[in-house]
């Protein structure tokens, strides 16, 4: 998965699109990286005040509930709207629905759908090679390039605040006017993400506490928690791991169990980049993959059709063995 940055999303907002494309230069880089630095840090902040708060006032089922259920909006939108629907085309969506997930990933601070996407399909061109925006093994130098290369893919590639070439990686999103709304939208969508669950922590209550507490648990603490977990997929599933399905030869993907729930299926990495549009990931038995299981509701209520969903043989294609061959990386 990949994250971008409020900056650029802001300058999308300014309808410069295309603009943002040929600018650049240092100083416009350097105040990307605080912005995105402010984005990283201040859920990571509101974690530390929510941790501390425990000590005072403790936290209610009010907070947990509301921090739950935003992390499942939020992060379905960014897994079944942003990942598996727009990047992947791992399905058809009717326009509603289509809509209803890219305003709901667009709550989990990892920046607008089609910076979002522009960034991960170079992740999947480039897996694992040159011109890959989070891979963790190209670090050579240094003292300890392991842990350069971890730390770059978890987050530090953010700082760097990397090119979202959308004129390159998303055209076909680009032309799309609920898309390219939804995107320029993406800051104000910022704010109801912080927003809304600390005036529903105040409506429920009845307390300015209940509403700090939404704020904290359902707005800082839960941005981070999705934003570390999204982090994770970057950096540890293709570092730690099992690889029962053959990729391209540089591509280093694993499937990783212990994250697959607070990543919603995304950690069955090793199978997702072994073909992309597959709708489900876990694509194995007692694989929990609670994004293709939402994608199935979507289809039984006709939300969503011509579902990419692996079939048996497809995976066993797909599946390694002793001595099977690799495909070629197009590049590198
Ligand atoms: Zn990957
Ligand atoms: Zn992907």
């Amino acid at each position: 998965m990949a994250v971008t940055t409020v900056a650029r999303a802001t300058r999308e907002g300014d309808g410069g699109r295309r603009q943002e494309l040929a600018e650049g230069g240092d100083a416009g880089r350097r105040v990307q990286g605080v912005v995105t630095g402010l984005i990283l840090f201040g859920p990571l902040a509101g974690t530390v005040v929510a941790i501390v708060s425990l000590f005072g006032r403790g936290v209610d089922a009010l907070d947990l509930v509301l921090g739950v259920a935003f992390y499942m909006v939020s992060g379905h939108g960014v897994t079944a709207g942003f990942h598996r629907l727009l990047a992947h085309r791992g399905y058809v969506a009717r326009r509603w629905t289509r809509i209803a997930l890219c305003v709901a990933g667009s709550l989990a601070f990892e920046g607008s759908p089609l910076s979002w996407v522009a960034l991960h399909r170079r992740h999947h061109a480039y897996t694992d090679v040159e011109g890959d925006p989070h891979s963790p093994h190209l670090h050579t130098g240094g003292r300890w390039p392991r842990l350069r290369g971890t730390m770059h893919a978890h987050a530090g590639w953010l700082l760097k605040a990397p090119e979202a070439d959308i004129e390159r990686w998303a055209p076909d999103l680009a032309k799309d006017r609920d898309i390219t709304t939804i995107s320029r939208l993406f800051p104000l969508l910022c704010v109801v993400s912080l927003g809304a669950p600390a005036l529903l922590g105040w409506a429920i209550s009845g307390t300015l506490a209940g509403a700090v507490g939404g704020f904290v648990w359902g707005g800082l603490v839960r941005v981070f928690v999705l934003q570390q977990a999204t982090f994770a997929v970057n950096s540890a599933c293709h570092l730690w791991g099992t690889r029962p399905f053959v990729t391209r030869s540089r591509d280093r993907s694993t499937n990783l169990a212990v994250l697959c729930i607070v990543s919603m299926g995304e950690s069955w990495h090793n199978a997702h980049h072994a073909n992309p549009r597959w709708a489900r990931h876990g694509v194995d038995r007692r694989q929990i993959d609670s994004t293709a299981r939402l994608i199935r509701i979507l289809q039984r209520f006709g939300l969503a059709s011509e579902v990419q969903w692996p079939s048996k043989d497809g995976v066993e294609a797909k599946r390694r063995r002793a001595g099977a061959a690799t495909e070629p990386s197009p590049v590198g």
